[in-house]
């Protein structure tokens, strides 16, 4: 069976949106209303996490995005190009600062937050003649529902997603957002737009109802299939993932058996993972290998992209990791 998704050759993967540095507080507890230790800054922002994975595991890819002009934003330019991403389509903004977001556990797992994006450099790219270019030799867009809040990013995958489609590339969306998040008319019409024309979803959890706009696990891989999704896969989080092929077949992907540190990042490493192994050729059986060795090596390591392995080390942890059963 020829492959959904265009090969690694047509051109690389592209991520669009949010590039954030996170500093995590070290202790679980309620907020920051007072002085307490942290760590970081790390690189961070879900597009960016997804892309370094797809560097780091040896496909072609680049990201389209800002930083200011700032150690926060070096810290993600530096860690991309190590992870072999092309970064010359990231904006350095003179006036803003990289976005941030602080983050601190409760004790039962919850999170708080303090985010600095909508009003950083990370909102602040568009269309140039770099991106335009870059667009017109890419094989594959990826995007995150998360880079639809930011106003830059959604004008930008628009006009991307007709150029890449045109030259017979390919796109796969990671819905990823909450459930509490209350989008306005016209971005819930575009996340409609974009699900309908995706080869590949990477829903997580209830995600899936969401994209489909139908209750049942069934009936939404019914639904979407129905409207042009080619590929979907499922992300349950330490109950693993769950492929579905247009044909029918249905895979199951057991998580490994990991002690989970820092769970940030998991869903936007597994689907660099998988996307990359199937640009690159590989079935969706071996790809769902990959994606959750990916996800699952990085929930063990603290920072939000800290974890993501190349091939080696990937190929290291499967072979040394156990899977539930
Ligand atoms: P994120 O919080 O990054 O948005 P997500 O909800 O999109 O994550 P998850 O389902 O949490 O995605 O994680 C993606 C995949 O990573 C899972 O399907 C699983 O294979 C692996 N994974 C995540 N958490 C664990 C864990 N605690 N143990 C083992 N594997 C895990
Ligand atoms: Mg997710």
């Amino acid at each position: 069976m020829a492959s959904i998704l265009a090969p690694d050759h047509l051109g690389p993967t592209v991520c669009v949106g949010e590039i954030l540095v996170e500093i995590i507080a070290t202790t679980d507890g309620d907020g920051f209303l007072e002085a307490q230790p942290l760590v970081g800054p790390f690189p961070s922002g879900a597009p960016a996490i997804f892309i370094s994975q797809c560097g780091r595991l040896g496909g072609s890819a680049a990201m389209v995005g800002a930083v200011g002009d700032d150690d926060f934003g070096r810290v993600n330019i530096d860690r991309l190009k190590r992870d072999g991403v092309d970064v010359s389509t990231i904006a350095v903004d003179p006036d803003y600062p990289t976005g941030s977001a602080f983050v601190r556990y409760r004790k039962d797992g919850s999170r708080d937050f303090v985010y600095n994006i909508a009003r950083s450099a990370a909102a602040r790219f568009g269309w140039s003649q770099g991106v335009n270019d870059l667009f017109h030799r890419s094989g594959h867009l990826h995007v995150m529902g998360s880079a639809l809040s930011v106003p830059s990013a959604r004008d930008v995958i628009d006009r991307a997603v007709e150029i890449v489609k045109a030259r017979g590339g390919t796109l796969s969306i990671d819905p990823n957002i909450r459930k509490e998040l209350q989008l306005d008319q016209d971005t819930e019409r575009r996340f409609a737009q974009l699900v309908a024309a995706a080869d590949l979803l990477l829903p997580s959890g209830e995600e899936l109802e969401r994209a489909a706009g139908v209750p049942g696990e069934a009936e939404a891989i019914g639904r979407l299939f129905g409207i042009g999704v080619k590929e979907i896969v499922l992300k349950r989080g330490a109950d693993g993932a769950t492929y579905f092929g247009r044909d029918g077949e249905r895979i199951d992907a057991p998580a490994f058996l990991v002690e989970e540190v820092d769970p940030t990042g998991a869903g936007d490493c597994f689907g660099g993972a998988y996307l990359t192994c199937r640009r690159l050729g590989m079935s969706p059986q071996e790809a769902l290998i990959y994606g959750s060795a990916a996800g699952a090596r990085n929930v063990t390591i603290r920072g939000p992209m800290e974890g993501a392995g190349t091939r080696q080390e990937l190929d290291a942890f499967i072979a040394s990791t156990e899977r539930r059963v």
